[in-house]
C-alpha cells in the first residue's frame, strides 16, 4: 500500500523545512512580495523543465498555449499560479515540498539565521527563499499536480506549520495548481494592481507568458 495516497494522514516536515518555514515567514515579513516571484519562477522552471524532456520524450510535448496563469477570486480569498509544466507525482509533492533536498535553501537558511535583523531583507535578493515563502501571505497551500506523462493527479495541502498532506486529485492535463488562502492582514494581495506591480519588479525576465487573470476573466 503506498503510504502517500492515504487520506487525512498528516505527515510532518523534516526538521529543517520547519526551522527554514519559521525563519521565512518571521524575518521576511517586510519583503513579503518576492512570494509571487518565488512561485512564478518555480512555475517557469516547471514549464522549461517540461520543454526539455520533450526534446527527447514527444508524448510530454508542452500545449502550444503553454503559460502561468494567475488568477484572484476575492470572495474566496484565494490566489492560484497555475502552470502547464512537468508537474509532480504524489512522491515528488513529498519529497520536493516536505524536504529540502537544495543545498541553496540550507546555504540560504544558514546566513539567514546568522545574519542582522537589518540586512536581512537584502539577503533574499541573493538566495531564492522558495516555494515556503508562499506562507508570508497565506495561512493554508495547496498544490494540485499532475506529471506530464501520468493519469493521475494529487493534492499537497499544508498550514505550514506541522506538516502536509496529500491525497488523489483530479487534474484535466499535467502541470500545477498553487492555490494560496490569502491571509486576513494580506489583503492588498487579492488585488490584481498589487500582483501587477510585484510582476513587473520581480518578473520581467521570466521568457514564459503569464496572464493575470482580473475580475475572473
Ligand atoms: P527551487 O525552485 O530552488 O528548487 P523551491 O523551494 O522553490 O526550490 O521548490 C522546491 C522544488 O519543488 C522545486 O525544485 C521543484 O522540484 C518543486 N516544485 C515547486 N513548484 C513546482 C511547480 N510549479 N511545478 C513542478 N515542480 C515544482
Ligand atoms: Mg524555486
Amino acid at each position: 500500500m503506498s503510504t502517500t495516497t492515504e487520506p487525512e494522514t498528516t505527515r510532518p516536515f523534516d526538521a529543517e523545512v520547519g526551522r527554514l518555514l519559521d525563519l521565512v515567514v518571521h524575518s521576511l515579513y517586510s519583503e513579503r512580495e518576492i512570494f509571487l516571484r518565488e512561485l512564478v519562477a518555480n512555475a517557469a522552471d516547471a514549464i522549461d523543465r517540461r520543454r526539455f524532456l520533450a526534446l527527447s520524450d514527444e508524448s510530454l510535448a508542452l500545449p502550444e498555449d503553454a503559460a502561468i496563469r494567475i488568477s484572484i477570486d476575492k470572495g474566496a480569498r484565494t490566489i492560484t499560479i497555475t502552470d502547464d509544466g512537468i508537474g509532480m507525482t504524489a512522491e515528488d509533492l513529498a519529497s520536493h515540498l516536505g524536504t529540502i533536498a537544495r543545498s541553496g535553501t540550507r546555504a540560504f537558511a544558514e546566513t539567514l539565521s546568522q545574519a542582522k535583523e537589518a540586512d536581512r531583507p537584502s539577503l533574499i535578493g541573493q538566495f531564492g527563499v522558495g516555494f515556503y515563502s508562499a506562507f508570508m501571505v497565506a495561512d493554508e497551500v495547496e498544490v494540485i499536480s499532475r506529471r506530464a506523462g501520468a493519469e493521475a493527479a494529487h493534492r499537497w495541502v499544508s498550514d505550514g506549520r506541522g506538516g502536509y498532506r496529500i491525497r488523489p486529485a483530479t487534474r484535466e492535463t499535467a502541470g500545477s495548481d498553487v492555490i494560496l488562502h490569502v491571509k486576513s492582514d494580506a489583503d492588498e494581495y487579492l488585488e490584481p494592481v498589487r500582483l501587477e506591480t510585484i510582476l513587473r519588479k520581480w518578473a520581467d525576465h521570466i521568457s514564459v507568458p503569464i496572464q493575470l487573470e482580473r475580475d475572473g476573466k
